[in-house]
């Protein structure tokens, strides 16, 4: 028997469709899971990486000033860096011209970056003599002491990788289009995946015998770069492109790109990985991404389909080439015309910036920074722009002096200790702004790639002798109280070994080498550093005094009151040391240091008053002495002419604070592992200081130490032995200052 399946053929037809139907549910639910699997993907990345609301950090603005050594063109060539256009039109700033005579360089700010106000100032004129900025001449106006430019970037920080970073509207015309043609020309009209480009791809594949043709979107390589690193599970074409089309319902054309211009990866370069089109521009270049020049633009969007094999530095044949199929790519698409196209092709390629290479810029900073709280996102829940206090001139100086200064103490190491490891010790120096307790320069070790550990901020060892000057200073405070004891800096004890007993226990104040120098004034005493003295004074303070005053300057170390605390056992760090001198320059009162940018350029004294004004500026008197004849006379030897205030300090290992008018400089120097460095803090961590110095002038208004006496103090000038009136006959005599009612008023008799 034959068994016929009869069915009506519309039947057919009808059961046909209700099984598509049922597919096609099917499928659409499966396609409605993933497509919500993959937005709650997508999303949640977007709330824990929210780009727009990475802040930009931006060093201090740099300083011009009359004297500044500095060139016409080594000028423009910073402010090309800064982002500046070369143009006549002084109307839409930021731009800059150079005179024909290449004498002159008149700079177009878009506002007063001296205190961050966004009216723009008129234009000035920076005249050069002699390779050093002779006048700054602004539009009306009389000449100026000095002048603001840019800031630069210094990075944004994101998952652990630092990268400067633009926003679309600073990106050059030229570049987004250099990079449409490289890598993705129809991004801004497809949804996330360029169907047309696939199948183009297909086709040229079959006829090219099976090699594979990239179809990846722009949407499609961010995905790979930004989500599928922990996503390894699912197929990744899949993903990649599940992920690519959400994208594309979550942010505009405009946020994708700037986001992939601004993360995508450029090759190694050095010791670090180049990160964005603006780091890639500033290294490559040496130049800031708005003023790359059409063939640049073709070199730098060329680097991102093999960025190590056309890296320009390593294989400039290959960027070459890479560069002019980037540019006839680019003339295929009608972006640029062929004539331009002729002469980009014909271009060398860009000078890199050596300066620039291997180096990040104040690592130690930025990983500083990263511990401090961030400033909250502007109202409108975009990057806020975050103005930190570094001065990257001044920080450029500051690494050199601790490496030179390094250099220096290596030789000396090497010739009087032979057996010492001269090479495993380590450095670090802070230099703050005295008026406002700002960071300006941080250096936290010799090499941040082979230890990031920053010794500036985050290294807690014993004060040493650098905490007397705080020590004499409350001495001065308490004598000043009606049953305080009657001292004042031409007060004498006897330097010499002696035991102190204090809370049932003795104490044996030990000299530096031994060295006691009989009888001597507290000025001398401070100049000179000697603890013995040093203790002794203290004791008619009273050492619980003593103490109180150590534990309000902000250190993290707690001191106890007794004998030893006026020696600096407590734990400090450079920046806190550098942070506590700031009393003496600022009438007695502490400023936090702070690595922010207040906005105007002289914050008021603001901290906690810790000493009369009277007795920082005694003290501060002495620390000038400690530079002309005490333990900081190896400034001199240097040929530092500056008038200054210095202190040395000397435990298990080296340290060095220097006053200058406006910059108070920290260094130190000693082993990571705590063993005794074998030199005093004058012999070592004293050159970083000098060799800072000797090169800051070129390049920051260094102000020399001139301090005003507030009313009310006298100068008188004493017998250093008897610390009476100095007579004829007294050895050296010394000048210091007293409040007025305590000066000596009896003439020396001693038969010296
Ligand atoms: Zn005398």
């Amino acid at each position: 028997m034959r068994v016929i399946l009869k069915i009506q053929p519309h039947l057919l037809i009808k059961y046909a469709l209700l099984l598509a139907l049922a597919v096609a549910i099917m499928a659409a639910g499966a396609g409605l899971y993933l497509y919500s699997h993959y937005a709650r993907l997508v999303d949640k990345a977007l709330l824990v990486r929210p780009w727009d609301r990475t802040p930009t950090v931006y060093s201090a603005p740099t300083r011009l000033f009359p004297g500044q050594r500095l060139t016409a063109s080594a000028l423009a060539n910073l402010l090309y860096r800064r982002g500046y256009l070369r143009s006549s039109r002084l109307d839409r700033p930021p731009v800059f011209t150079m005179a024909m005579d290449g004498r002159s360089v008149t700079i177009a700010n878009e506002r007063d970056w001296a205190d961050l106000r966004p009216t723009p100032p008129v234009p000035v004129r920076v005249e050069f003599a002699e390779n050093r900025i002779a006048r700054i001449v602004p539009a009306a106006g009389a000449s100026l002491p000095v002048f603001h430019i840019r800031p630069a970037v210094l990075a944004a920080q994101q998952a652990g990788r630092r990268r400067a970073r633009v926003p679309f509207g600073e990106l050059p015309q030229n570049l987004v289009y250099a990079v449409l043609a490289a890598e993705d020309q129809h991004f801004f009209t497809h949804g996330g995946i360029d169907w047309q480009g696939i199948l183009r791809a297909f086709f040229r594949n079959a006829q090219a015998g099976g090699i594979r043709e990239g179809g990846s979107t722009i949407s499609q390589q961010l995905s790979k770069n930004l989500f599928l690193t922990t996503e390894r599970t699912v197929n990744r074409k899949f993903s990649e492109a599940m992920i690519a089309l959400i994208l594309e319902t979550r942010l505009s054309k405009e946020q994708l790109f700037e986001i992939y211009a601004n993360d995508v990866y450029l090759g190694q370069c050095a010791s670090f990985s180049v990160y964005g089109l603006a780091e890639a521009a500033e290294l490559y270049c040496s130049k800031s991404v708005r003023n790359l020049d059409l063939a640049e633009c073709a070199l730098l969007a060329g680097l991102i389909r093999s960025p190590n094999q056309t890296q320009p530095l390593r294989h400039p044949e290959e960027a070459r080439r890479r560069r002019d199929q980037v540019l006839a790519a680019m003339e295929d698409a009608g972006f640029i015309l062929r004539p331009e196209r002729a002469v980009a092709a014909a271009r060398p390629l860009p000078a890199a910036n050596t300066t620039l290479l291997g180096a990040v810029k104040a690592p130690y900073f930025l990983d500083y920074l990263a511990t401090r709280p961030a400033p909250a996102p502007a109202p409108d829940g975009t990057a806020p722009v975050v103005m930190t206090s570094l001065n990257l001139e001044l920080q450029q100086v500051a690494e050199t002096a601790l490496i030179e200064g390094a250099g220096r103490v290596r030789a000396v190491l090497r010739g009087k200790y032979p057996d010492e490891p001269a090479d495993s010790f380590q450095a670090a120096f802070v230099v703050l702004d005295a008026a406002s307790g700002e960071i300006l320069a941080m250096a936290g070790g010799l090499e941040y790639t082979t230890s990031a550990f920053n010794r500036a901020a985050s290294a807690h060892r014993q004060a040493g002798s650098v905490i007397k000057p705080f020590i004499f200073a409350r001495l001065l405070d308490l004598a000043r109280r009606p049953s305080g004891p009657a001292l004042t800096a031409a007060s004498v004890v006897v330097d010499r070994p002696c035991t102190i007993r204090y809370g049932g226990r003795a104490y044996r104040p030990h000299n530096y080498r031994n060295q006691y120098h009989g009888a001597v004034t507290m000025k001398t005493a401070l100049a000179k550093s000697l603890n013995a003295a040093t203790v002794l004074f203290a004791q008619q303070g009273g050492f619980p005094q003593v103490a109180e005053a150590v534990n309000q300057l902000g250190f993290s170390g707690r001191a106890v009151p007794y004998p030893s605390t006026a020696l600096g056992t407590v734990d400090v760090s450079p920046l806190e040391v550098a942070a506590a001198y700031t009393v003496f320059l600022n009438g007695g009162r502490r400023l936090p240091p702070s690595s922010w940018r207040a906005g105007t350029a002289a914050r008021p004294a603001d901290g906690p008053a810790v000493f009369s004004p009277e007795s920082a500026f005694i003290v501060l008197d002495m620390m000038q002495a400690a530079v002309a004849r005490g333990t900081a006379q190896n400034i001199g030897r240097q040929g530092i002419t500056w008038p200054l205030a210095a202190k040395t300090g000397t435990a298990r290992d080296g340290w060095f604070v220097g006053l200058t008018g406006n910059l108070i400089g920290c260094a130190w120097m000693g082993y990571d592992d705590r063993r005794e460095f074998p030199l005093s803090g004058g012999e070592s961590a004293l050159f970083i200081f000098t060799e800072f110095l000797s090169r800051a002038g070129d390049m920051y208004p260094v102000a020399p130490l001139a301090p005003e006496p507030p009313p009310g103090l006298t100068a008188g000038t004493v017998c250093p032995v008897s610390g009476r009136l100095a007579r004829a006959g007294c050895p050296t005599p010394e000048t210091s200052w007293f409040v007025v009612g305590t000066e000596p008023r009896e003439t020396c008799l001693s038969t010296h």
